[in-house]
């Protein structure tokens, strides 16, 4: 069952709460990785040099120690900028809220998160459908429809504090088997127009060739799945800059699926993940966790590679693509001065073999060790 979206920008690597969560971060700290992937490109023997929660400096002269300044070695290992896990859920209601105000003033350990609340559905469209016909059951979104209600829902879900919103633009619904479009071009518009006077961009799910094309349409920025999108589709979303964020691994079940990588639901993921990559789509990499054991997000860059992208592109999708996708390529992203020191290191080389993602050695966040 789909629960509260939420885009969730950062360091899922996480797993243990800071090693020093009550001292104030050092206030400079210099790390020295074997090599490190800056979102773009992989330096060898270059350091990363951390003044409070930011990146101070890098390259070779960044290692060289000043005084007082901590030094971290992280031999054999690759530093990334931390990933960002661009589809997630958790949570019900406005938990995600909570959840990213719980994260923000210290609290609980935790990923920069921007949520997206309750996600928004056309009436009838949704679930659970298993109860009593005459029974009104809570939704697992909040419906909406026409000029009334979606903009009032729009704008009851960003006075929560919706960072983003999120849209059905289709569904599972109706007497035919299969996905069907569920909000118009014009609801879709109104939705984008409503969030757009307050800066909050719109995400539609979308697996059917016509409700993509309606988000592309309509503005939406990002479209969740596209699992049936046509060349012409993916042509429509690279004119209008709209990312792509393909879930691979999202209803696969165990990942890699038990009937092979040449099965033919696979062979429709990859055919359709090359058709929008040859389109000039932009990919975000979101992996649909919470539909599988938060942790194990890995798995969307292993199968983004599995399926044919080159390893350092799938780090892209998830570190200085995702950032500009999410418009925070001033914050996160990248490893370059003036950006958070959100940090991550493997053991090995992830630009070369994906695998190494599951090898967390070092993971920092606004300069704070979390994991070393
Ligand atoms: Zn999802």
């Amino acid at each position: 069952m789909r629960k509260t979206f939420w885009s969730l920008a950062l360091a899922w690597t996480i797993v243990a709460p800071p090693v020093a969560q009550t001292q104030a971060p050092p206030s400079v700290t210099i790390l020295k990785p074997a090599r490190f992937f800056d979102g773009d490109a992989v330096h060898e023997g270059w350091a990363v040099r951390i003044k409070g929660d930011r990146i101070d400096a890098v390259g070779v002269e960044a290692g060289v120690a000043a005084a007082g300044a901590t030094v971290i070695d992280l031999p054999g290992t690759t530093l990334t900028p931390g990933l960002v896990e661009g589809h997630s859920h958790e949570g019900a209601q406005y938990a995600d809220v909570e959840l990213k105000q719980a994260v923000n003033q210290g609290i609980i350990p935790g990923p920069r998160m921007l949520v997206s609340t309750k996600a928004i559905v056309a009436t009838g469209s949704y679930q659970p459908k298993t109860f009593v016909l005459e029974w009104n059951i809570p939704q697992g979104a909040e419906e909406a429809d026409g000029v009334d209600s979606l903009s009032r829902v729009v704008r009851d879900q960003i006075g929560k504090g919706a960072d983003w919103i999120k849209l059905y633009g289709d569904y599972r619904w109706g007497p035919l088997p299969g996905s069907h479009p569920t909000f118009s071009v014009d609801e879709m518009k109104l939705a984008v127009e409503t969030a757009k006077s307050a800066g909050v961009p719109v995400a539609v799910h979308a697996n059917t060739a016509e409700g993509m094309r309606r988000a592309a349409l309509a503005g939406a920025e990002t479209i969740e799945h596209g699992g049936e999108g046509t060349p012409e589709v993916f042509k429509l979303m690279a004119e209008r800059h709209v990312a792509l964020c393909p879930t691979i691994t999202a209803g696969a079940g165990p990942w890699p699926p038990a009937a092979g990588l040449e099965s033919p639901v696979v062979a429709r993921k990859r055919a359709s993940l090359k058709a929008a990559i040859d389109a000039g789509v932009t990919i975000l990499s979101g992996s649909d966790v919470g539909t599988f054991p938060h942790g194990d997000n890995a798995r969307e860059l292993e199968a983004m590679v599995a399926l044919g992208m080159p390893a350092a592109s799938a780090l892209k999708s998830a570190t200085s693509t995702a950032a500009r996708v999410l418009h925070m390529e001033n914050q996160i992203g990248q490893i370059k001065p003036g950006l958070f020191a959100d940090l991550v290191a493997f053991d090995g080389d992830p630009t070369k073999d994906i695998g190494a993602l599951r090898r967390v050695k070092f993971v920092m966040k606004g300069g704070i060790v979390y994991k070393q």
